[in-house]
């Protein structure tokens, strides 16, 4: 159980090594870890450890400074991985995908494609 009592989502598992993953950043309150299923050649999950915040409009407005420091590690990842450039990811809502009700980035780096997204 959480502090909230609510069962603990599959990404507070990770960080809590009950379920195995290949963590490549951590911090006292973000962890992260390399996408099971990859869809770049670099692709890592980034989260903060707890599930309080369902989505990065409730992090960005409950904790600004968790999204900021959930962004510099991002930044880290894609620097120790590879070139440093990197798209980052969050799919709010069920429509964008999310099934999961705890809020996470995915950063892709690594022979990105040029498109309309770059700047
Ligand atoms: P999304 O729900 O689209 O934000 O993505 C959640 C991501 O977590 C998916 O891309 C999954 O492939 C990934 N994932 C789920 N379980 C694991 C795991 N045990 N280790 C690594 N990645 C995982």
């Amino acid at each position: 159980m959480t502090e909230s009592g609510a069962e603990p989502t599959i990404f507070e598992r990770i960080a809590a090594r009950e379920i195995p993953a290949d963590i490549v950043a951590e911090t006292d309150r973000i962890v992260a870890f390399h996408d099971i299923a990859p869809k770049a050649p670099v692709h890592v999950v980034v989260t903060p450890k707890q599930g309080r915040y369902r989505d990065v409009v409730e992090l960005a407005n409950g904790d600004p400074a968790l999204l900021a420091e959930l962004v510099a590690v991002a930044r880290d990842v894609a620097a120790d991985l590879s070139d440093g450039d990197f798209r980052l990811v969050f799919n709010p809502g069920g429509g964008a995908g999310q099934t999961v009700f705890h809020v996470r980035a995915h950063v892709l780096a690594g022979g990105l494609e040029e498109g309309s997204l770059a700047g």
